[in-house]
């Protein structure tokens, strides 16, 4: 079911900032010290501009793709991109969205993700899986059977694959995705318990650059905490959609939110310790060893099983191939 949390509301009053002594807005946790709007949002930005810096994102003359989901994350890196590509100049941004086709959640996120493009002026280019793929996330789900897999993982192998292919079909040289330090530490902290720990390198804020087929992808929110992220869009009265997914409770990850949430609540600032382990200063990760053409529909992939992720799961819903 849907619910009505595309917000603009107001932002509950804190202690005064610590930095100019205006009222709080917002807490940094680690020493629970309170700032006020302008200081809180000029910090967010600052870990944007860090992530930009460091891992050299945003080029003039780059075409970027940005993923946005109607949510809170996605949200907020639109608004911050707008404002570091009118700072740098030269760069376009394509805002994509994805209809996984999830009824009740995914065409009321999608109303956000248009009135927040329409405050910028920017079009919003809308795929759905069942243009592409024939089949919605909803009626994979019902098709997957007792041994199919969760919903997050139909989801998460299409999504990327739907994304890098509007992505090329936009002509973007580039790929935002509002990964945030939280979605970060879930995916390190998840490998682990996979047992996958490899995994872990082929993830980072700029992957895919001049791996053939895929658009690179940056992240970004990277510096950036998913909660501070609903303060800042809450700040500039951006609208978002607050709902959870309704199959969030399927997925793996909610046991690693919950355990993060949890641990950096009562030693603040792990996440960010956890983080500083994966991401390397100059956030370089290795290259894809090989890659290969889909046997079956042509696209990259790492090479290293029949076909790619995306004909896998959709041969085993018995759909169309790509
Ligand atoms: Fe897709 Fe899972 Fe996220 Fe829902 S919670 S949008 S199914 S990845
Ligand atoms: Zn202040």
């Amino acid at each position: 079911m849907g619910c009505a949390r595309v917000v603009r509301p107001s932002l509950p009053a804190l202690g005064a900032c610590f930095k100019c002594g205006l009222p709080g807005v917002a807490r940094v946790e680690c020493t629970k010290q309170s700032l006020c709007r302008e200081c809180f949002c000029r910090q967010f930005e600052e870990r944007v501009r860090k992530a930009n810096y460091r891992y050299k994102l945003l080029r003039r003359g780059d075409v970027v793709g940005v993923g946005v989901s109607g949510g809170k994350d996605s949200t907020a890196m639109l608004y911050v991109l707008s404002k570091l590509a009118a700072e740098i100049g030269g760069i376009t941004l394509k805002p994509v969205f994805v209809d996984e086709g999830i009824r009740g959640y995914r065409s009321e996120a999608g109303l956000s993700a248009e009135a927040l493009c329409r405050q910028l002026g920017l079009k919003l280019n809308s795929f759905s899986f069942k243009d592409a793929f024939g089949v919605s996330l909803d009626e994979a789900v019902a098709k997957r059977g007792v041994k199919g897999l969760g919903a997050c993982s139909y989801c998460g192998v299409l999504r990327k694959r739907l994304l890098n292919s509007a992505c090329r079909e936009l002509g973007c040289n580039k790929l935002a995705i509002g990964h945030t330090a939280d979605d970060f530490c879930q995916t390190f902290l998840m490998n682990f318990l996979r047992g996958d720990a490899a995994a872990n390198g082929k993830f980072g804020v700029f992957v895919n650059a001049g791996v053939k087929g895929f658009v690179p992808r940056i992240k970004p929110l990277a510096f950036n905490l998913e909660a501070d992220c609903e303060v800042y869009c809450r700040c500039h009265g951006l609208p978002f959609y607050g709902c959870k997914c309704p199959y969030s409770k399927e997925a793996f990850r909610g046991l690693a939110e919950d355990f993060l949430n949890e641990a950096d609540a009562k030693y603040p600032g792990v996440k960010f310790n956890f983080l500083s382990c994966f991401l390397s200063p100059s956030g370089k990760r290795p290259r894809r060893a090989s890659h290969a053409s889909c046997p079956s529909c042509g696209e990259s992939y790492s090479g290293s099983a029949p076909a790619c992720k995306a004909c896998e799961v959709l041969g085993a819903l018995g759909v169309r191939r790509l």
